[in-house]
């Protein structure tokens, strides 16, 4: 499957500085941000730098380096918000890709919740 970016996405111009954000952490390859309409008390999305619409098509052709950071920043991120010093809290990541998961926005982000208990997602 070819993979078609468009580089007008929201996120495309939150990297080119079009639209401010409110970074949490930034890396040669990622940048991670608070969502606009948080989901929970700590709701951040992590993103590549790279032109990659979804997961898959990040994990097909990105570099070794952006995949390495990417995962990197995403863990790192996962860790300052979810991971208390007893483990007594926690956090979820997901990510949507194409219109039956809901992709609002098609350039590749982890979302990453925590602050509070989420509940059982899948039962
Ligand atoms: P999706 O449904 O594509 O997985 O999630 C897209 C996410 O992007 C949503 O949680 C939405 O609130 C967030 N979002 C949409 N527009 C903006 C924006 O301009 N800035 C930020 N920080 N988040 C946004």
């Amino acid at each position: 499957m070819a993979y078609d970016y468009d580089d007008q996405n929201i996120f495309a111009k939150i990297l080119r500085g079009e639209i401010p954000n409110k970074t949490v952490m930034e890396t040669e390859h990622s940048l991670a941000f608070e969502d606009i309409n948080p989901q929970a008390p700590q709701h951040v999305l992590v993103i590549p730098k790279g032109a990659y619409v979804t997961f898959d098509h990040f994990a097909a052709e990105a570099s070794d380096a952006e995949i390495s950071d990417y995962v990197r920043t995403v863990g790192e991120v996962a860790r300052k918000l979810g991971v208390t010093p007893d483990m007594a809290s926690g956090y979820r990541m997901l990510t949507n890709a194409g219109p039956d998961a809901h992709q609002e926005v098609p350039h590749l982000h982890v979302h990453i919740f925590a602050g509070a208990f989420l509940g059982r997602m899948i039962d």
